[in-house]
């Protein structure tokens, strides 16, 4: 199902649907006839037809994942489309899913964008791109510094992740949000959560839990305690995504995230 809602002149294009008894919420956004992402393919029916009444002349995309991208090899090869370039072989590659994101989501097609990178225009708007990996290598948010405006992709997502996947780097995510921090802005366009008003201190939020997070494992680390242990202490509950995905999806990575990176310096 797709609800819209409008705040300022930014569209907010909002796809629920369950899935055993997990809602998830995923977020397109339009504004100044720009597309940002273009929702997963199990949406697919109803934001073709959404979109089949809406005018956009250009795409970006906030980085490769299929719930962003799972529709892009459906749109018009005519209206220019955009990503980070770290992000150009992922598209053009046939991903392989794990099974519980291709039940989630939909999988998707490959396909093809241009590169971009630093700053974006349309009409009334300038964006500056900024690069935030730690999530996904591509990973970009988009700044809109004049109306105070920041696109956040799946940076966000939650004040105080208990679990995040194996792909995922906590210490990336943390330098990424002090990046978007050291810019002006107020309102946080979210993939998941949505458009946050107070988005400025939401993502500060997050960004002391992470460093708070970071030291107490750094610190169990330094007392000499394996991984394995660190993660029970600091998170002994499971969540139903973590056994969905076979632990693809794991507090064990907000761990051993934080000790690997340690471990590089
Ligand atoms: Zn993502």
């Amino acid at each position: 199902m797709l609800t819209v809602s409008e705040f300022e002149s930014v569209k907010a294009v909002k796809g629920t649907f369950q899935l055993g008894g997990v809602r998830m919420n995923v977020y397109m956004y339009l504004v100044d006839e720009l597309l940002i992402d273009c929702g997963p393919r199990r949406l697919q029916k109803e934001i073709m037809d959404f979109l089949s009444k809406e005018s956009y002349t250009q795409i970006i995309l906030t980085h490769h994942h299929e719930d962003h991208t799972g529709n892009a090899s459906m749109l018009s090869s005519e209206i220019p489309m955009y990503i980070h370039p770290e992000g150009l072989p992922l598209c053009r590659a046939r991903p392989h899913l794990p099974l519980y994101r291709r039940v989630f989501w939909g999988s998707r097609k490959p396909f093809d964008a241009k590169g971009i990178e630093h700053r974006f225009k349309t009409k009334h708007h300038t964006f500056d791109l900024l690069h935030t990996p730690g999530h996904a290598p591509d990973h970009m948010a988009l700044l809109e510094k004049e109306r105070g405006w920041l696109f956040t992709g799946d940076l966000y997502v939650m004040s105080q992740p208990k679990s995040i996947f194996a792909f995922e780097s906590i210490p990336d995510v943390i330098q990424s949000l002090q990046k978007v921090l050291s810019q002006d802005f107020k309102t946080v366009f979210c993939s998941h959560a949505g458009i946050l008003q107070n988005g400025r201190r939401r993502i500060e939020e997050k960004l002391y839990y992470l460093l708070s997070i970071q030291d107490q494992v750094l610190a169990k680390h330094n007392d000499g305690k394996p991984a394995s242990v660190i993660q029970k202490e600091l998170f002994p509950r499971r969540h139903v995504l973590n056994y969905f995905s076979l632990f693809e999806n794991s507090s064990k990575h907000i761990v051993t995230s934080i000790i690997n990176k340690e471990g590089s310096r």
